[in-house]
């Protein structure tokens, strides 16, 4: 078999290898892009609910959690995304912002796919799929590449890039070997652990809160200093939604989390005017004006000796409403199978 010769060879083709190649091949060199899938960019087509959250308008280094935080200040220095935004308007991709800048394909996620698909072709660089990689090892300067499956070839390279991603979701194509080259060719490899996940809980706290599973309510979730004011799922097997998703990046096993719904409200005023108006008027009803109905039922109840005629008990109502009755709850575990937008 004849040795092929790429500037650079790209391992995986989701988002951050597609970007790479770009990249590369728009400096003029000569590359190649494999990946194991049938499909490049799986994640990516179901990423944000199948609409892509593509980008955040207001992305700084603030946001990127690392031990290195002067490596997202050079990430960004050199593009931002302002420049992705251009990219997407630059392919006519219709897009709205949901909330907190948060920018979503109006139609679908593969018209990100296609974009980075038509700017890798206008950047000729070659894409084999159904491919993987069964050696690799230093030689001449580059690396000597041995490729199987669909792709299979013999090749040298001089520069090798590992864009296999993170251990989620297996199923997808997500596989731990570019941890394994790491070891091998002697980087430093961080702990890895999940993060933007669900939060699992134990059955003893489940039980008490597996009748609202379904519901979503806006919330203020905090763990540590760490606070998030943004919606929040009950599942049947814990906590979902952007605020956990959230928080979840920062929970250690064994911490806390708190949970307040209704933060910037005086819950209190309001129950008590609707109690000077009707005495007769349950919380549940009270709080069912302004949360989901579900949630109101499920809060007024966990709420100890909190009946229709309590008002004593109107007056110890904490100012932001807490689930759980300690207002504190801790997860048992995350769930890992990589975020859900
Ligand atoms: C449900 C869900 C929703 C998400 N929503 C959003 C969102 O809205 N916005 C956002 O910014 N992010 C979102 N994310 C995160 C985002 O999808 C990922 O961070 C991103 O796609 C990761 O890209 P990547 O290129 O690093 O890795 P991946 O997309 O995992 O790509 C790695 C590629 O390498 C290939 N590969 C792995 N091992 C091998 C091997 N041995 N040989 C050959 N190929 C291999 C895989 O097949 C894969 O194609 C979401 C993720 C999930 C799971």
């Amino acid at each position: 078999m004849p040795i092929e010769r790429f500037d650079t060879v790209i391992l995986g083709a989701g988002a951050a290898g597609m970007m790479c190649a770009i990249h590369a091949a728009s400096r003029g060199g000569r590359v190649l892009i494999v990946d194991q899938a049938k499909a490049p960019g799986e994640k990516i087509r179901i990423s944000g609910g199948g609409r892509c959250n593509f980008t955040n308008i207001g992305t700084s280094a603030r946001n990127f959690l690392s031990n290195n935080p002067h490596f997202a200040k050079s990430a960004l220095g050199r593009y931002t995304q302002h420049d992705f935004v251009a990219l997407v308007e630059k392919h006519g991709i219709a897009y709205h912002e949901k909330t907190l800048g948060q920018l979503f394909c109006d139609d679908s996620a593969k018209d990100i796919i296609a974009m980075l698909m038509d700017e890798m072709a206008r950047a000729a660089c070659e894409l084999r799929l159904r491919t993987t990689l069964e050696s690799l090892e230093r030689a001449d300067d580059g690396f000597a590449i041995t490729l199987a499956g669909d792709g299979a070839a013999k090749i040298w390279c001089r520069h090798f890039v590992v864009a296999s991603g993170g251990k989620s979701i297996p199923k997808m194509g997500a596989s731990s070997l570019g941890y394994q080259i790491a070891g091998r060719f002697g980087l430093a490899v961080t702990e890895t652990r999940p993060a933007l996940v669900p939060l699992t809980f134990g059955e003893d706290v489940l039980a008490g809160f597996r009748e609202i599973a379904g519901v979503a309510a806006d919330a203020r979730v905090s763990c540590g200093k760490t606070t998030f004011d943004e919606a929040l799922l009950f599942t049947h097997r814990g906590l979902s939604g952007p605020a956990i998703l959230q928080i979840s990046s920062y929970w250690r096993e064994k911490e806390p989390i708190r949970i307040a719904f209704l933060p910037t409200q005086d819950v209190f005023a309001d129950v008590r005017s609707s109690r000077q108006e009707n005495g007769r008027r349950s919380i549940a009803n009270t709080l069912g004006d302004l949360l989901p109905k579900r949630l109101a039922a499920y809060l007024a109840d966990a709420m100890v000796g909190w009946g229709p005629s309590a008002t004593q008990a109107t007056r110890s109502w904490p100012r932001s409403l807490r689930p759980f009755r300690a207002g504190t709850s801790c997860p048992s575990g995350r769930k890992d199978t990589g975020p859900r937008r």
